[in-house]
């Protein structure tokens, strides 16, 4: 398997860091604040009071239930308790969600519109099926249409994995243009929609007036196959706790809950009160994050908007840019570095001006002219590394 390119620019960080250089690093996709006190506190109290033994494999039902009335309540998604697993970060719920859906050696498909988070593809493939991009255009805000995505289904297409708000595109789909989608998948019974909603309050409506999220799984002709996915990781700032969930139709539901019982069974037990804490009693502390996202939103835009040649998208939800840089293709660098992929460009860039991005090739095909950055980070770091990167550009011959 590919290693993750996220985690290998993270690696190469730390590493140019041991060798004392003072890195701006736009590469990892993780808030840089920390988990609100009060959901910390939670845990820290199940713990002292001994919530320290196995828990069901799906989690403790409080959780559950506070996850489904999350999902009902906000998403539209009518979902009952035992509809709902809780799982090891949302990765380890879409490494699941696929391993249910693709049959290996049938050959079966997975539709992804692209540009893609790194590790769907790979999960794809993994689970036995051919990942089937479907590049969303620089020109269409990276958005695919529904005419691209009728064009890529056919009888071996068992799945989509959609994903907005995006990484890394950093947009989030109009909800009319979801429905549009969603209305053409309801044409084609054995598709089932995995959809991940990881970025789904990270939204920037003072960016694009009148965005909201929409959920496939409040589609009524898609509900019955559908599979939401979520976590607490970006929005509550959670990434190392490891929590995300799936909510799917029962009898998916309980195929999924069997995997993972024999997979990793339950999460940490003393982690359930804190996720009733995050879902039922932090809405504050997630709306602060979110202005202070839109915020840096706006200056990442602005400030790539004075290196030369490249052409980005603005970014309206979650907290990445992706400019593509490709006319830089071909040129040299100052240190004589022959700049031919965004991958070339990302080394020269961490190696002689100390900037870590993340090249695009692992986003998917369409990618291969894009870096992305991600905007999760101070705003002095927002406007130090981007007039490093400005400034390393105009030096390219
Ligand atoms: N989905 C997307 C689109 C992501 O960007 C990420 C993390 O970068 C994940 C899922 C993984 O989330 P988790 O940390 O909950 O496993």
């Amino acid at each position: 398997m590919a290693e993750s390119a996220t985690l290998a620019v993270g690696a190469k960080v730390v590493a140019a860091k041991a060798k004392g250089h003072d890195v701006v690093a736009f590469a990892m996709g993780e808030p840089d604040f920390d988990t609100p006190a009060n959901i910390k506190q939670a845990a820290i109290t199940a713990l002292e009071k001994g919530m320290t033994k196995y828990a069901p494999t799906a989690g403790e039902k409080s959780a559950r239930e506070a996850i489904a009335a999350k999902l009902t309540r906000e998403n539209g998604v009518p979902t009952a308790f035992d509809q709902v697993t809780i799982t090891a970060g949302a990765k380890h719920a879409i490494y699941m969600a696929l391993q249910a859906i693709v049959e290996p050696g049938r050959g079966d498909e997975v539709l992804l519109p692209s540009p893609a988070w790194v590790s769907y593809k790979p999960l794809i493939e993994l689970a036995g099926a051919k990942c089937i991009e479907i590049a969303g255009a620089v020109e269409n805000g990276f958005r695919i249409t529904p005419s691209q995505l009728a064009a890529s289904i056919n009888a071996k297409t068992v799945g989509i994995v959609w994903n907005s708000p995006s990484n890394p595109c950093g947009i989030a789909y109009p909800a009319v243009e979801v429905r549009a989608l969603c209305d053409e998948l309801s044409k084609h019974e054995k598709i089932v929609v995995i959809s991940d909603e990881i970025y789904e309050k990270l939204i920037y409506p003072e960016i694009a007036p009148g965005l909201t999220h929409f959920s496939p799984g409040s589609f009524d002709a898609l509900r019955h196959r559908t599979i939401t996915v979520n976590g607490l990781s970006k929005s509550y700032a959670m990434t190392g706790w490891r929590v995300g969930y799936l909510a799917a139709p029962l009898a998916m539901a309980k195929e999924l809950i069997k995997l993972q019982g024999q997979m990793t069974n339950s999460i940490p037990s003393f982690f359930y009160p804190a996720i009733v804490e995050a879902l039922t009693n932090s809405a504050d502390s997630v709306e602060t994050m979110r202005a202070r996202f839109a915020t840096r939103a706006v200056l990442m835009h602005e400030a790539l908007a004075t290196v030369a040649d490249i052409r980005s998208v603005a970014p309206n939800a979650a907290f990445y840019a992706f400019p593509d840089v490709s006319a830089h293709f071909g040129k040299t660098s100052p240190q004589a570095t022959k700049i031919t992929s965004a991958q070339s460009f990302a080394d020269a860039l961490l190696e002689e001006a100390h900037v870590a991005v993340v090249p695009g090739e692992d986003f998917g095909e369409c990618a291969r002219g894009n870096i992305r950055l991600s905007f999760a980070c101070t705003e002095a770091n927002i406007t130090n590394g981007v007039e490093r990167l400005r400034t390393w550009v105009a030096s390219l011959r």
